[in-house]
């Protein structure tokens, strides 16, 4: 049966983004609990378009490593409520912080193989995730780990409908004004999300952000400069050389030299401990 706002009960609040706020629901008739994202119509247009991306994306994702939608609401006041399946761990970030310690390395190996198992679906859709932190991974008791928040992805495909509201006509656009990611040569937006995924991982084993010590507070000037001109961060010598490896695959400063997902997906790192 469809399910209305009104089946829903608002239990607490599991988080706040940027003007949004996400709460855990239970449905009242079934007691199925979710997780309930509710922008509200008020709010200013560049986070209600923020909404509508992350809504597109949604329905057209199905994926067990992509954070699951069970529904949509839009009221008549302009409030959105997105309606996700809940994960009850919460975030990657929460559990280091809580935890007070860092992911040993098959863990980290568990972690770095689901994600890369999401972005082989959404890069295989198309779709740049282009916001890939600790914040944004969740986890459930199942271990299993989903990639959340599509407030800032992009969709690379253009299809017919995009075509129609092109100024001028379509018959004599070059191809990769239509498709930049198969004909745009150099040019990788799907390379960012590697880079990512290399400093989030980082991160998990370090406890702290890769770029600044420990508690330090960013400062975007340093950070950017480091990010730019500086070397790109790795792994101490503590590590194995196998996730060494894997990072260093990652976090290489040229997106060309970049692996990409399928690449990674058949490295050692991934491949040596138990698939799940
Ligand atoms: P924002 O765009 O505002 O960052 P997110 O989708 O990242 O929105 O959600 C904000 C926070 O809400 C997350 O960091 C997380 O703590 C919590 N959260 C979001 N979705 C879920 C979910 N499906 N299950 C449990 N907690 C969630
Ligand atoms: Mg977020």
């Amino acid at each position: 049966a469809a399910m209305s706002s009104g089946d829903l009960e608002k239990l607490q609040v599991l988080g706040h983004g940027n003007g949004g706020t996400v709460y855990k629901v239970r449905h009242k008739r079934t007691d199925d609990v979710y997780a309930l994202k509710v922008v509200h119509g008020d709010s200013d247009p560049t986070l209600r378009r923020q909404v509508f991306r992350e809504m597109e994306i949604l329905r057209r994702t199905d994926s067990p490593h992509v954070v699951r939608c069970h529904g949509i609401f839009e009221k008549p006041s302009g409030d959105i409520a997105i309606l996700l399946e809940y994960m009850n761990l919460g975030t990657l970030d929460s559990l280091l912080k809580s935890s007070h310690g860092t992911f040993s390395e098959p863990k980290l190996a568990d972690v770095a193989r689901q994600v890369l198992n999401g972005l082989n679906y959404l890069h295989g859709h198309k779709i740049i995730h282009r916001d890939l932190k600790p914040s944004n991974l969740l986890v459930n008791d199942k271990m299993e780990v989903k990639i959340a928040d599509f407030g800032v992805s992009k969709i690379m495909c253009r299809t017919l409908d995009a075509c129609n509201s092109y100024v001028g006509t379509c018959a004599y656009m070059s191809p990769e004004r239509f498709d930049p990611d198969t004909y745009g040569g150099n040019y990788n937006g799907y390379a960012g999300d590697i880079w990512s995924l290399g400093l989030t991982l980082l991160e998990l084993y370090l406890g702290h952000f890769p770029f600044l010590p420990p508690g330090q507070r960013p400062d975007w000037a340093t950070l950017m400069c480091a990010i730019c001109f500086g070397e790109p961060p790795s792994l101490p010598e503590s590590a194995s050389e196998v996730f060494r490896s894997f990072i260093q695959c990652c976090l290489q400063k040229e997106s060309g030299q970049r692996w990409t997902v399928a690449q990674l997906l058949t490295h050692p790192f991934i491949r040596t401990t138990d698939p799940r």
